[in-house]
């Protein structure tokens, strides 16, 4: 159902101050939502407002990672979305999805213009409030919704989330080069499922290694500046369980090196 769309999108305003990055991966099951999760997590952890868009409309997991049960509610013609706080700081995390919107035993066979309505209703409808950081979780891959993403919000920032694996990062290298076409900045990559640590201290590469730098380096020649590796995530089950719980590791379990991980992006961003 479709409100009233005279509203403007403020993340375009010039004088917002949000600063917005969408999460983009190659392909899917690379950790990409559990990246949105957990880099809005350290963030919220940090004490600002953060907003989410769960975009992976064949794939939304946001709500459930972050443990969200209530949808959003209305108020007059604007959205309020649901919020979760951080349990320390004194940040919250405002989410909005598109599986709020659509049955839960549907799947979502939306076409183009239908998914960049949705989109730039959430962009105006939505009742952010003042955002410090918004968080987009895009579908995998170069598909309608990260072009339309790209004409809503052409200062959206990049993040791209990628496995060591070669197949991986070949993939991750494609997202990354339609910011060519659309003008858009990769701010940095973040390498998921890294090396794990064994419970008797050895280490072991399930993955492989080395994907992430293969990448930045082969996208700062693509793309003609440099992108940084802005960490290497390892494989751990904490990470897995605190998903499912709907807990980000961040929060459910600070002493892991993931979440360490994570706290550290948010903070060279
Ligand atoms: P994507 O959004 O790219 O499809 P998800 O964030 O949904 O990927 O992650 C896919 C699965 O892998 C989830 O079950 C998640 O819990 C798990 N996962 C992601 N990153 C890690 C990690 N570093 N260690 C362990 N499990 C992980």
């Amino acid at each position: 159902q479709r409100l009233g769309h005279t509203k403007a999108n403020p993340f375009i305003a010039p004088e917002s101050l949000t600063r917005v990055f969408a999460v983009a991966s190659g392909k899917g099951g690379v950790g990409k939502s559990s990246a949105t999760a957990n880099l809005a997590a350290a963030f919220a952890s940090a004490g600002l407002s953060v907003g989410i868009i769960d975009a992976d409309v064949h794939g939304f997991s946001i709500p459930g990672l972050l443990g969200l049960v209530e949808g959003p509610t209305r108020m007059d013609d604007m959205i309020i979305p649901p919020v979760v706080e951080a349990p320390t700081g004194n940040g919250h995390i405002k989410v909005i999805s598109i599986g709020m919107f659509v049955a839960a035993d549907q799947p979502v066979a939306w076409r183009g213009p239908m998914l960049h309505r949705a989109l730039e209703q959430f962009l105006t409808d939505v009742h952010f409030g003042a955002l410090d950081v918004l968080l987009l979780d895009l579908p995998p891959g170069t598909g309608d919704v990260a072009i339309s993403m790209a004409q809503l919000l052409p200062h959206a920032e990049i993040l791209l989330v990628s496995t060591p694996q070669h197949a991986a990062v070949d993939v991750a290298q494609r997202a990354g080069t339609l910011s060519l076409q659309t003008q858009q900045k990769v701010t940095g990559v973040i390498e998921n499922m890294a090396a794990m640590t064994l419970p008797d201290g050895s280490t072991m590469a399930l993955f492989g290694e080395g994907g992430g730098q293969i990448l930045v380096d082969s996208l700062g020649k693509a793309l003609g500046y440099p992108v940084p590796l802005l960490g290497s995530i390892p494989l751990d089950m904490a990470l897995r369980e605190g998903g499912d719980a709907g807990t980000p590791v961040v929060w459910s379990a600070p002493e892991t090196k993931a979440a360490a991980v994570f706290t550290d992006i948010a903070t060279q961003l």
